[in-house]
């Protein structure tokens, strides 16, 4: 496939390409330019000439069009499922879920686009002041490759409808789905320019995109290492960001909790897109009345997944997406079998033999006791490995789930309204989910605190990130 750039493929203006596997198989299935800063430019001029017509339509005639191209993605969510599933590795029913999820988010946006925004303030004998919001520009958008349609909706929905025009760059092992689907946006009206698609290598294309003098805000997911050089870039040009970092989301379970609907959490929790979910359950503290019966039933269920090709409709867990993942999930369990960090209850060796040769297949994996200073607890496992802790009590449990330098959500099973409330008030996160995990529907705001990042995606907060306001003073 090629880039899109004012509204036509386009190949790179250097001669490189990309090659995309699929993660079930090792096979090649496509390519992409590899893009190049050169590139980068070109999509910003699109970007900036698209701009004046796009900021100047109405919000209602740009939540339409929203409306209309989320139509015509949901009625290829099939084909575009299928893609995800072949370039990302996730289940076939998860990948079309996700891109049903792009579409809500699309409508949700869309729906937005009559709500009135700006002020008036009333200033006695001074006069009177209208507060406008305007859109930003040109605006950066930097996608990883856990759930590269979701993510890209998040980004791309409200900046388009509060005005801005895009250049965004998918991640390099999952560029495709994210190429058809604003393909199909231009298909359904979206203006050549509005939305410009750069592949390419984060430190070439990625950092071209960040630095461009004309690109007036960069909203970023991905790890805290990448995150930190793109403010570290961006700050140091004046220009705003919003950063998406990851956590290591906590899941409380206290002796009151229903069991069977915990378990259930826990398995969604972790090994929803093989582990790969920024708010993913990557460590559990339960509390040490109901450990043994809910760790017995957690192990059944974890040791009754089916791992295999995505397309096969049986399957549970896909592949983890790359190479570099696979390495580091399975240099983490190796250190934890040879130093002891843990007793691993099933599963912990990347998966071999018939059907699995050529992929990255990680075993779901549940680890108990692990011991102070383990990769597991103090880094993001982004894979299918859950470390388990047995807590004593609810002040336990609060103290282990801030140790860690994320904060992007936490989940607390109970029915206790005062054990709700405790761990609201304690427990620093982005998001406290009660009986729930996972769960990011385009309606909430979505980001975290600490090393998780800053500013918020979703919900009406995040068509203020994309305006800034500009007043008008009567002076009468
Ligand atoms: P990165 O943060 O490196 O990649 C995310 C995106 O940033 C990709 O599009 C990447 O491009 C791009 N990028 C890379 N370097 C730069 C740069 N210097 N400037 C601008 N953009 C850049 O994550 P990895 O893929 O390396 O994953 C490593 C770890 O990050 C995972 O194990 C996980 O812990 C965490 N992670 C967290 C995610 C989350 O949802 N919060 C999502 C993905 C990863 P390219 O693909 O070309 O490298």
């Amino acid at each position: 496939m090629h880039m899109r750039i004012n509204g036509a493929e386009v190949p790179s203006a250097g001669a490189g390409w990309k090659d995309v596997k699929n993660p079930a198989t090792g096979e090649t299935i496509d390519r992409v330019p590899d893009g190049t800063p050169e590139d980068v430019k070109n999509a910003v001029e699109s970007a900036e000439s698209a701009f004046p017509k796009w900021s100047g339509k109405t919000g209602r005639e740009r939540g339409l069009l929203l409306f209309h191209a989320a139509a015509q993605v949901r009625d290829r969510h099939k084909e575009l499922g299928r893609l995800l599933t072949i370039e990302q590795g996730k289940p076939l029913r998860e990948a079309i879920d996700e891109v049903r999820g792009f579409c809500n988010v699309l409508e949700f946006y869309a729906g937005l686009s009559s709500q009135p925004a700006g002020e008036a303030i009333h200033l006695g004998s001074q006069g009177d002041c209208m507060v406008f919001h305007e859109p930003l520009g040109v605006c950066g958008a930097i996608i990883p490759w856990n759930m590269p349609v979701i993510i890209m909706g998040w980004k791309v929905a409200p900046a388009l409808l509060a005005g801005n025009t895009i250049v965004m760059k998918p991640s390099s092992t999952a560029p495709l789905t994210a190429l058809s689907i604003s393909a199909i946006l231009e298909e359904a009206g979206l203006p050549p320019g509005v939305l410009n698609i750069v592949t390419g290598s984060g430190g070439s294309a990625g950092e071209a995109i960040v630095t461009h003098p004309s690109v007036q805000k960069v909203s970023f997911t991905g790890s805290c290492a990448t995150g930190c050089r793109v403010r570290e870039l961006a700050g140091s040009r004046n220009k705003e960001v919003i950063l998406e970092l990851g956590g290591s989301d906590a899941m409380i379970v206290m002796n009151d909790a229903d069991i069977r609907k915990a378990v259930d959490g826990a398995i969604r929790g972790r090994f929803y897109n093989a582990g790969q979910t920024c708010t993913a359950v990557k460590r559990l503290f339960v509390h040490r009345d109901s450990a043994e019966s809910f760790i017995s039933l957690l192990k059944v269920r974890v040791e009754s997944l089916k791992v295999g090709n995505g397309l096969d409709p049986k399957v549970d867990m896909g592949p983890v997406n790359n190479r570099q993942q696979y390495d580091t999930l399975s240099e983490i369990m190796r250190s934890v079998k040879e130093n002891r960090e843990g007793t691993i209850l099933t599963g912990g060796s990347p998966l071999k033999g018939d059907g699995y040769n050529n992929g990255y297949f990680f075993e779901p994996t549940l680890v108990r006791d692990v011991a102070e200073g383990s990769a597991l607890l103090t880094g993001e496992i982004f894979g299918p490995v859950l470390p388990l802790m047995v807590i004593p009590d609810l002040d336990a449990a609060i103290r282990e789930a801030n140790r860690s330098p994320y904060g992007l959500g936490a989940s607390i099973w109970t029915n206790d309204l005062a054990t709700v409330k405790r761990v609201y008030h304690e427990v620093h996160a982005g998001i406290i989910w009660v009986n729930r995990h996972l769960t990011v529907p385009p309606e909430i705001p979505f980001g975290g605190t600490k090393e998780s990042g800053i500013g918020r995606e979703n919900g009406y907060r995040a068509l203020q990130e994309y305006s800034r306001t500009k007043t008008l003073f009567l002076g009468w």
